[in-house]
């Protein structure tokens, strides 16, 4: 196969040893059919010259890229989910099938799978996607990329020919295999298996791997893993806070579907919110609301004690440990203020005149909701109407929700970005800003794109709107 040269194999993980994963088989699927290929993710990996038959072979029947991973690794885990621990996870329907660095930063990225057989940890599951599933992840992971949140990318979607039955879509259904490309799958739960099988020894080894490997400006630190939990409160701080700007409820909070490198990951009953209401909640299995939207920085932070919890058995002091966690509320707002600022497109001021911004711009989102039945304000287009601030301002009040933004529930909102200076105001030139409405993935929409699959095989609808999406990427630039 031709390899580029910006491809850089770096198996790194299979060097732990045999307590951290199982070499497993992927599954062999009767059919393999490709949907979707992230061409412009696999640039940045040097694999974007593979032929399609090329791709099928790795991201299908898993034969290992050249010197690379010799095979396929389920990484073992543990984790609380919805607060309750379950010794009984693990890479039950995925692996890591390959590392390699990214050619520009030379960062180390994982492919890893989901749908792609059984392994020991299946439990009884089978191992398998649904290719809808897959469809949903391929949309999260764009959008949110788009919105400027750390995200694992989709890499490939191959439909696998099997009907699967499930309890959540009409059965039987149609089976895939996903790949990912994302930095590390070494979660919140694989540090609190090490805990719960009290292996002292194995968590300082992992917590040197995530240093070495992740975060090499702390390679010197006293206190490695104090050093290492500081780097990930402040990197889920950021994630959560990105979340939140985006209007996205990730929908499963558990610890298990936390990673170190602060990426979210792993999206099945995701949702982005029609419309301000921090009680939305995404899963129709969350009864309680634990996961809601407004209720995502507690999850975090509730996470980040478990992951404190393990690194106690490790660590030579305990108050650093408590004192980084304590760091969380004060990085998630820091966080929070610098995300609303990309996401409106003005400079940011610093400190107090930011967060009143900020907080403005809170307060109209809940008032504004609250007009015309709620119908007339949501999420997405209040940040895409005042994108670049008084810069947009005509543009606002032109739109479709012109009218609205003249209530005086937007006033003090508007006077405060009055303030501010658009940041790159020549984005606003980008044709996607001519139109009326923004992308957005409500569920209605995501329900209309999987129908013509469904019912036609019809994939147009939904290479169109990755399309779109790729444009609104380009043209907010939100981070430069
Ligand atoms: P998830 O909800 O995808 O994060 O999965 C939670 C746990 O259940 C992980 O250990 C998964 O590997 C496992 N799991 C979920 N669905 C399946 C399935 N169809 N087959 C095997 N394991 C599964
Ligand atoms: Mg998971």
């Amino acid at each position: 196969m031709p390899v580029s040269e910006r491809y850089r194999p770096d198996p790194r993980f299979a060097g732990l040893g045999g307590e951290f994963a199982d070499p497993v088989a992927p599954a062999d699927f009767p059919k393999t059919i490709l949907r979707f290929r992230n061409d412009r993710a696999a640039a940045t990996v040097g694999l974007e010259g593979l032929t399609d038959a090329e791709w099928i072979a790795h991201f299908a029947r898993f034969q290992p890229l050249p010197g690379n991973q010799s095979q396929p690794l389920a990484m073992r885990y543990h984790g609380h989910q919805f607060r309750s621990y379950n010794p009984e996870l693990g890479d039950g329907r995925g692996f890591l099938f390959s590392q390699q660095r990214e050619a520009q930063t030379d960062r180390l990225l994982d492919l890893a799978t989901k749908g792609s057989g059984q392994t020991p940890w299946s439990r009884h599951g089978d191992g398998r996607l649904t290719l809808k599933g897959g469809m949903r992840e391929i949309l999260a992971a764009g959008l949110l990329e788009a919105l400027g949140v750390p995200t694992s990318r989709a890499f490939s979607l191959v439909e696998t020919g099997e009907a699967l039955t499930r309890g959540d879509e009409p059965s039987p259904t149609r089976s895939a295999v996903l790949t990912r490309l994302s930095h590390s799958h070494i979660r919140f739960g694989t540090f609190q298996r090490l805990a719960y099988f009290d292996r002292a020894d194995l968590i300082t080894q992992l917590v040197d791997h995530v240093v070495e490997t992740y975060f090499p400006h702390l390679a010197d630190a006293p206190d490695r893993p104090t050093a290492m939990f500081a780097e990930v409160v402040s990197r889920t701080a950021r994630l959560v806070a990105r979340w939140m700007a985006a209007g996205f409820v990730h929908g499963v909070l558990n610890t298990d579907n936390m990673v170190v490198t602060g990426e979210s990951f792993d999206y099945g009953p995701w949702r982005f919110l029609p419309r301000n209401d921090p009680n939305f909640t995404a899963a129709y299995f969350d009864h309680s609301g634990l996961y809601s939207f407004g209720r995502q920085p507690e999850a975090g932070f509730w996470n980040l004690q478990q992951l404190a919890a393990c690194l106690v058995l490790v660590s030579p002091d305990q108050s650093g440990l408590i004192a980084a966690l304590n760091g969380f509320s004060d990085a998630y707002r820091a966080a929070l203020s610098e995300a609303m600022i990309a996401r409106l497109a003005v400079t940011s001021q610093g400190g107090e005149a930011d967060i009143e911004l900020v907080n403005a711009a809170f307060k109209a989102l809940a008032e504004g909701t609250k007009l015309d039945g709620g119908e007339a304000l949501r999420w997405e287009p209040f940040f895409f109407d005042w994108f670049g601030g008084e810069a947009s301002e005509a543009r606002a009040l032109e739109g479709p929700r012109g009218k609205l933004y003249q209530d005086p529930v937007f006033a003090a909102f508007r006077a405060r970005l009055a303030g501010f200076a658009p940041d790159r105001p020549e984005r606003l030139e980008n044709p996607v800003f001519g139109q009326c409405e923004p992308e957005e993935l409500l569920i209605d929409e995501v329900e209309a794109l999987w129908t013509p699959i469904s019912e036609a095989d019809d994939w147009a609808p939904l290479n169109a709107k990755l399309a779109r999406i790729e444009s609104a990427r380009i043209a907010y630039n939100l981070y430069g």
